[in-house]
């Protein structure tokens, strides 16, 4: 039987739809709307296209947008200057440093700069601390929106065996912890492991982040798992994912479509995140 396909696009309009609600409640409750402060530096057309999109979210959620432009030309002092002006501004609950940085500017000591309560990507080497630990912080966005599409259906994580593919800050290590704090038995493979498609055939529950167009087939895949496929990658016949679709929608019992999967579901938790942040900074 064919795969159960996980709609992406509906989940994440689900979530957003809930933290317009919230947000409208926070707002009603404090008098003050949860603010959040895209900083683009320069005029990279996909940075642009990728902030764009995040101010149009956050209106729609009623979310302030603080958003800051700085010239390609900014130097770090000036950079540094506007994060640390941020991280003070009462009105600004999270800020997201969109990468990558013009050349001469080195993004992770930037965004390392980041106040960890207002880092609603919750990629700083703060944030991600937090998150190996199990300490309370904001979780980074993609990786959380694969733990919401895996709740969403109800896949059971305790014990269970998952597989992830890809150990990249961004997204493998995170999904890694996230979901060993949900009681999975995690594994995580990466470009050295023997062996990927018996790995990956252990698993009641796997989720591909490689970047490599269809790397893994029906032969990667145990019979009913769980398939969620981060990857992203633009061929000339356009989006697909790291997971040969067709061949895997055979064997899988749930799989994400490359598009319409993880994709929607990073904006959804970015708007999450800064409402979160917004209830931890008005909680101090
Ligand atoms: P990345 O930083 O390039 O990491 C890729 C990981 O895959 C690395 O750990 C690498 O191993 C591993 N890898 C590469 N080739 C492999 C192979 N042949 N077999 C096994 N493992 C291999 O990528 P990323 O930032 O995590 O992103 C991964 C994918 O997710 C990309 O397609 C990206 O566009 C997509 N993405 C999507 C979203 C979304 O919103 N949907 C968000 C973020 C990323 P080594 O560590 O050994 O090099």
């Amino acid at each position: 039987m064919a795969a159960t396909l996980i709609d992406g696009r509906a989940i994440a309009q689900d979530v957003r739809a809930q933290v317009a609600r919230d947000v409208a409640g926070f707002t009603a409750q404090t008098g003050v709307a949860p603010g959040l402060a895209t900083v683009l530096v320069g005029d990279d057309p996909a940075s642009a296209v990728y902030v764009a999109n995040k101010r149009r979210a956050c209106a729609e959620a009623g979310i302030a947008d603080l958003h800051r432009h700085l010239p390609a030309s900014a130097s770090a002092a000036e950079v540094t200057a506007l994060l640390l002006a941020l991280n003070e501004d009462p009105a600004c609950h999270g800020i997201l440093l969109q990468r990558p940085l013009p050349d001469g500017l080195d993004d992770a000591a930037l965004s390392a700069l980041i106040a960890p309560d207002k880092d609603v990507d919750g990629l700083t080497p703060i944030s991600a601390g937090r998150l190996m630990q199990g300490a309370p912080g904001l979780r980074p966005c993609t990786p959380v929106g694969v733990v919401e599409l895996l709740d969403r259906h109800h896949v059971p994580l305790e014990g269970a065996e998952v597989v992830i593919v890809g150990r990249s800050d961004l997204v493998g290590k995170p999904v890694a912890h996230l979901l060993l704090q949900r009681n999975a038995t995690v594994t995580i493979c990466h470009s050295r492991t023997r062996d990927l498609p018996a790995v990956c055939a252990r698993a009641d529950v796997l989720v591909a982040a490689v970047g490599v167009p269809r790397l893994l087939g029906a032969d990667a895949v145990k019979p009913g798992a769980a398939v969620i496929d981060v990857g992203m990658n633009r061929l000339p016949e356009g989006l697909c994912g790291d997971v040969d679709f067709d061949a895997v929608r055979a064997v899988a019992g749930l799989l994400t479509p490359v598009p319409g999967g993880v994709g929607p579901m990073t904006i959804a938790m970015l708007l999450r995140n800064t409402l979160e942040a917004a209830r931890l900074q008005a909680a101090r």
